[in-house]
C-alpha cells in the first residue's frame, strides 16, 4: 500500500503512521503552492539552489502553518551525500530553519526523542528515509542519494539508535518520493560502488541496459540495506511516487538539469499541552 496520502496540493502525508501515532506530524512537500518563481516554480524549500531567500523563507513559513509546525523549532542541514547522523535536542531548534548559514553542517541525517523540534532535509530525487521507534519515541530522517545510500547512511541510523538501546525489530521505515528506476540510468562508477555493498543477494537492485549503462533503484537497494540491518520486511513501507516521472508535483535534479527546486521531508513530534 502506498504510504504517502495527498492531503493538500502543497504536501503527502506518512498517512497511517499519523493515524497510529498521535502527535506524529510526517509528510514531504510538493512543488505546488508557495511563491517562488522561474525555475523554482512554486514550492521551493532549498536555500542552497540559487532562489530569492525571501521566497523560499515565505514558502517554509506557509508550510509551518499548514501542518501546524512553527518555523522556530524546525533543524536543517547542509546536506552534502556524507553519511554524518546527528541526535537533536531543543537546544539545536531554529538552526536552518530560517538561513542556510545557520543549518548544520555536513550533515545528512537527523534523530531525536524529544517533542516541539521538526526534523527537516531537502530533495530533488535523492530518496528521503524516515525513521520511527513508536514504543521508545524516536524519530529519525536522511538524505540518501547514491553516495549516501552505498555508503550506508541506513544502516547508520540503525546503528545510532542501537546505541541508544533500541533494537532493529523495533524500528519501522518509510522509503519517500525520489527518483524511480526507469528514470535513473547510471554508469559503472556508481555500480561497482552498488556491488561493494553488496552481498549474498538473489536479485539486484540495477538492470543492465547495454555495455557501462544501467538503470539503478535506489529505494530497492535502502530497503536491501534496511533489511540486511535487521529490520523487519513487514516494518518497511515503500513509495511508488518518482521525484522524476511526476512532472507536474515534484522537481527533479535529472529531468529539470540541475537548475531546479527541492521538496522538504518532515518528522516531528508535537509539543503536548500540559
Ligand atoms: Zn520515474
Amino acid at each position: 500500500m502506498e504510504p504517502f496520502a495527498y492531503n493538500h496540493q502543497s504536501y503527502f502525508l506518512i498517512k497511517n503512521w499519523m493515524e497510529q501515532y498521535p502527535g506524529l506530524a510526517a509528510g514531504i512537500t510538493t512543488k505546488i503552492g508557495g511563491s517562488s518563481t522561474g525555475v523554482y516554480e512554486d514550492f521551493n524549500m532549498g536555500f542552497h539552489v540559487g532562489d530569492q531567500l525571501d521566497a523560499v523563507c515565505s514558502n517554509r513559513s506557509q508550510l509551518a502553518d499548514l501542518i501546524q509546525f512553527p518555523l522556530k523549532s524546525w533543524v536543517g542541514a547542509e546536506q552534502t551525500h556524507d553519511t554524518v547522523i546527528r541526535k537533536i535536542t531543543k537546544n539545536d531548534r531554529g538552526k536552518g530553519s530560517d538561513s542556510y548559514d545557520s543549518a548544520f553542517k555536513g550533515t545528512d541525517g537527523f534523530y531525536t526523542n524529544e517533542e516541539g523540534i521538526l526534523l527537516t532535509l531537502c530533495y530533488a530525487d535523492c530518496v528521503p528515509l524516515f525513521f520511527i521507534s513508536p514504543i521508545h519515541r524516536m524519530i529519525g530522517a536522511a538524505h540518501a542519494g547514491w553516495k549516501g545510500t552505498v555508503n550506508g547512511i541506513a544502516r547508520k541510523m540503525i546503528e545510532k539508535w542501537g546505541e541508544e538501546g533500541i533494537p532493529p525489530n523495533e524500528i519501522f521505515a518509510v522509503i519517500g518520493p525520489s527518483i524511480c528506476e526507469k528514470c535513473y540510468i547510471v554508469n559503472d562508477y556508481v555500480i561497482n560502488f552498488v556491488e561493494n555493498t553488496l552481498e549474498d543477494v538473489e536479485k539486484k537492485p540495477y538492470n543492465t541496459i547495454k555495455e557501462g549503462q544501467y538503470t539503478l533503484d535506489l529505494r530497492k537497494l535502502n530497503k536491501m540495506i534496511l533489511l540486511k540491518a535487521g529490520i523487519p520486511e513487514k516494518n518497511i513501507q515503500v513509495t511508488k511516487l518518482c521525484s522524476s516521472c511526476d512532472q507536474s508535483e515534484f522537481f527533479s535534479h535529472r529531468r529539470d538539469q540541475g537548475k531546479t527546486g527541492r521538496m522538504l521531508s518532515y518528522i516531528g513530534w508535537k509539543e503536548t499541552s500540559e
